[in-house]
């Protein structure tokens, strides 16, 4: 799915820089906040075919905007990665309970990176236990 806009929502110059060069670098559109406000604004206007979340952001943390983007009708359906910097037991469950589709653990590698992002950017996303709103 290369074409695909990806939304970054990072709060580390030095990480948003590695992350935008990288995808850009293999065809897809970048857009970048560097605050989960801002983030859950942009995938709004936007509508991305994924969202790269930093879990650890200033004020909003990057779960609770998960879970606001999944909650919301309009965003719901885009496909949404955390980015974390601590990969701790647990964590997993915590993230994929807040309604992401998968998550990376920083400091990246290079290619796993990009083939989790191309792994997810090729499921469907089908949702399940639709609310009447
Ligand atoms: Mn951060």
């Amino acid at each position: 799915m290369s074409g695909a806009t990806i939304l970054v929502v990072e709060d580390t110059p030095a990480n948003m820089k590695l992350v935008t060069m990288l995808l850009r670098r293999e065809g897809y559109r970048v857009l970048q906040a560097d605050n989960a406000v801002d983030g859950i604004e942009m995938a709004k206007s936007e509508l991305p075919d994924l969202v790269l979340m930093d879990i650890q952001l200033p004020g909003m943390d990057g779960l609770t905007a998960i879970g606001l983007l999944r909650q919301d009708p309009e965003t719901r359906h885009i496909k949404l990665v955390a980015l974390t910097a601590h990969a701790m037991k647990g964590d997993e469950q915590k993230m994929l309970a807040s309604g992401c589709d998968g998550y990376i653990a920083k400091p990246i590698s290079y290619k796993s990176f990009l083939e989790e992002v191309r792994r997810i950017l090729a499921q469907s996303r089908h949702i399940h236990h639709e609310r009447p709103s």
